[in-house]
């Protein structure tokens, strides 16, 4: 009996001694790249860190600087947040397979990383030029997750597209979230300057790549699938000197919208997600001028562009199975300016 209650008065203090330790590690902040707390852990008792959006990240005036398409997150200065040190997870998305194209850097790595966190399975495509950036990621997702894999290639192939989708399907054991969000801009100030092979080549990365991903992806999608494009504030408010890129966004709702009512009787959503001004390799070469780089995001409400990670948790949003009503949707984060 004595020992018993030995017992007891000793499983007591260790049980109280963890829950100190523990006390201490939900109260701890969590720090994003630029040293501000974004998130904390949530719990009893632990409050999350209540900061203003304004304030939260880098606003202009911005470095001049570029690098040769299609850029490296790496080089950026300041480096974007894509999530790395900021994004926690809680099995919104445990056991799902999803590919994200351009998951290597900015908004695609945003939404690796938090879909890994999430508990997801991940294949990113990209680039071979983007190998450095892509193997942060791996790295990054093969830490949360039982699966990262990485599948570089160039999009505007289209037996390139088939092979991607055979390999996801392949490597993840099947596919239930399709992430179309690799993109080119490449900013002109005049028409005239558009070659032909300038205008093609936007026209089969952002448009042609999805047609042929989603085509190839159907036939492995059951029922509670999704499909997520990434439009932009393009689609609503073209730039002057982004001609060809903003019609490829206009297109880019639309082609969220028709499958949406076309696989409604499948069971896939499809939705989209317009970005506003978001601090990327995108914007660093060739997507903005170097006039424009330095005052990037000033022009919102917010005063600063966004960074990748703040977009996320929309990403998670609409591939999971929570958002069961939400098809044919587009959801916006712009820091106060554009539609939806
Ligand atoms: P990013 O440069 O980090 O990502 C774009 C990715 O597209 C690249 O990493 C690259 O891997 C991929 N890509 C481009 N051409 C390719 C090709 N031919 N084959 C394979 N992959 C290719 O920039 P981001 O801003 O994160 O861009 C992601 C998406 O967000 C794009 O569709 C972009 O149009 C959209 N978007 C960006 C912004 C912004 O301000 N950054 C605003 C609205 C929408
Ligand atoms: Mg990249």
């Amino acid at each position: 009996m004595e020992n018993n209650n030995d017992n007891t008065i000793s499983r007591r203090k260790v049980i109280y001694g963890l829950g100190a330790t523990i006390a201490a590690a939900l109260t701890a902040p969590v720090f994003t790249a630029q040293g501000e707390p974004t998130q904390g852990t949530p719990g009893q008792g632990a409050p999350l860190p209540l900061i203003g959006p304004t304030t939260k990240y880098p606003k202009p005036p911005f470095k001049s600087q570029s690098q040769p398409w299609p850029g490296l997150a790496s080089q950026m200065d300041p480096k974007p947040d894509h999530g790395e040190k900021s994004y926690k997870g809680s099995g919104r998305l445990k056991g799902r397979k999803a590919l994200i194209t351009g998951g290597d850097s900015g908004i695609g790595r945003a939404a690796a990383i938090a879909y890994a966190r999430e508990g997801a399975e991940v294949a990113i495509n990209y680039l071979p030029a983007e190998e450095a950036d892509a193997k942060k990621v791996i790295a990054l997702i093969k830490a949360k997750s039982r699966k990262g894999i990485a599948l570089p290639g160039d999009l505007r192939n289209e037996d390139f597209c088939k092979k991607l989708l055979a390999d996801a399907v392949q490597g993840l054991g099947g596919l239930d979230i399709v992430v179309n969000n690799a993109g080119r801009q490449q900013a002109r100030q005049s028409i005239l300057d558009i070659t032909t092979e300038d205008f093609d080549a936007t026209m089969k990365t952002n448009i042609y790549a999805p047609f042929w991903i989603i085509k190839a992806a159907l036939p492995h999608l059951a029922a509670g699938s999704t499909i997520i494009g990434t439009t932009s504030e393009q689609a609503y408010d073209p730039s002057a000197d982004l001609y060809d890129y903003a019609q490829t966004k206009a297109a880019t709702m639309n082609y969220v919208k028709s499958p949406a009512k076309q696989l409604r009787p499948k069971g896939i959503r499809v939705n989209g997600v317009a970005p506003g001004p978001i601090w990327t390799t995108l914007q660093v070469s060739g997507g903005a001028t170097q006039k424009k780089l330095q005052k990037f995001g000033g022009d919102t409400p917010l005063g600063r562009p966004g960074q990748p990670v703040e977009l996320a948790s929309i990403y998670v949003q609409l591939a999971a199975s929570d958002a069961s009503y939400a098809t044919g949707q587009v959801y916006g984060a712009a820091g106060g300016k554009g539609q939806p």
